[in-house]
């Protein structure tokens, strides 16, 4: 197409006939779900909203047009699909031939499997097919490549670099592919594995250009949960731990509390060497109990004299900071407080907000839980306050 002529009328054939099961799974792998989405309808959306795409066409089994319209549901440019044949060279045809009254320029063949090929692959793609008529995403090789007889022995090692690893969208003039794959099928050529070798065993001159190391195809499981990762970084925060965390402290003669970060009047003060703040004290221990970072004395030793009449947010922000550290989030934080006296109810917001704010969590991730003892034992007779607590913390997962 020369340079200064209109746009091209650039249509998409999304191949999702297969069964792919290899993926595990009841459903084909293009209807499972990755990152909240069908992968199917990841891929269908990079065209549909692609500016240079007219028209996206997919061929589905013939079981799938329920999952199918779920896919599609809500995304521009899509026809209603056409069922696909046995082959994926079958699919293939099947989709030109539905595309014939609509007359595109320019067809992008795409692998449903492949739901991260970005924008400007397509837009390479679409420029590779109108210069050479016929091209195709690849990758250099990393791994020697060695051709096998059938009973697995090496016959033949190419050179790595003349070598590529081929990917979709494959880009063609339609009148070529279509032709091309048209000539095949009255030849009774089958089990082509992709589009550039029907135009290959066609006669046609294939243009490689640059794939991507994104545009992965989703096949086995462990595809699935790469995908899960690239999509959803919190997805990927698998490693999850819980640690828990205690605190006692004696009143003393005063006229407030500290307690969760909130100052409360009280007939007492309780006794220690910081704000003796006992619900931030058994939270910090519990944060740091969860990366098996320690305790607090460990860290805000009370010998110290800087601690002195520290304010214990202090104690906790430094706490979840390992977190952080290490890549990693605090899902949830849940303090009980033991006590008599005072009442924590009224507080108990004020002291959620407070936690969130120290650590930087939404106040819904924190909870805050108050008993009486009956009045038995130490805290029952109101000589202090005690509390418990558990942090669970989600870390990325470290595979060595
Ligand atoms: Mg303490």
């Amino acid at each position: 197409m020369p340079i200064g002529s209109p746009r091209p009328k650039v249509a998409v054939l999304l191949v999702a006939a297969g069964k792919g099961l290899r993926a595990g799974g009841a459903v084909p792998k293009q209807y499972r779900i990755v990152g909240g989405k069908t992968v199917l309808h990841r891929a269908i959306a990079i065209f549909a909203h692609h500016p240079a795409v007219d028209l996206v066409i997919a061929a589905i089994g013939p079981d799938n047009h329920s999952e199918f319209a779920a896919s599609a549901a809500g995304l521009p440019k899509v026809l209603p699909p056409i069922v696909g044949g046995a082959t994926r060279q079958a699919s293939g045809l099947a989709g030109l031939e539905a595309l014939v009254p609509l007359a595109p320029d320019i067809v992008l063949i795409h692998d449903a499997a492949r739901p991260f090929a970005s924008d400007g692959l397509v837009e390479r793609a679409i420029r590779a097919a109108v210069e050479h008529g016929a091209a195709a995403p690849g990758m250099a090789v990393t791994d020697t490549i060695k051709i096998v007889d059938d009973r697995e022995r090496a016959i033949a090692t190419p050179p790595r670099a003349t070598l590529r690893a081929m990917q979709t969208p494959q880009a063609f003039h339609f009148t070529l592919i279509l032709d091309a794959h048209r000539r095949a099928a009255a030849a009774k050529i089958e089990g082509l594995t992709d589009d550039a070798a029907v135009a290959e065993w066609a006669g046609h001159s294939l243009h490689v250009f640059q794939g991507e190391a994104g545009n992965m195809k989703l096949t086995n499981p462990e595809d699935f949960e790469t995908g899960e990762r690239l999509l959803s970084p919190l997805a990927a925060l698998g490693d999850v731990r819980t640690g828990q965390g205690f605190d006692i402290h004696a009143f003393e003669p005063g006229d407030h509390i500290w307690l969760n970060g909130v100052r409360i009047p009280h007939s007492h003060k309780l006794n220690g060497h910081s704000d003796a703040d006992v619900g931030l004290h058994a939270l910090t221990d519990a944060v740091l109990g969860s990366i098996g970072a320690g305790d607090i004395g460990q860290h805000f030793p009370p010998s110290d004299p800087k601690w002195k009449g520290a304010s214990s947010d202090q104690f906790l922000a430094y706490a979840a900071s390992l977190v952080e550290a290490r890549g990693g989030k605090i899902a949830n934080l849940d303090v009980t407080i033991l006590a008599e006296s005072p009442k924590i109810g009224p507080h108990r917001e004020a002291m959620r907000a407070a936690i969130a704010r120290i650590v930087g969590i939404p106040a819904d991730r924190v909870g805050v839980q108050a008993t009486t003892l009956e009045k038995l034992g130490s805290i029952g007779r109101s000589e202090g306050i005690a509390a418990l607590a558990i942090a669970t913390v989600r870390l990325p997962w470290v595979t060595r």
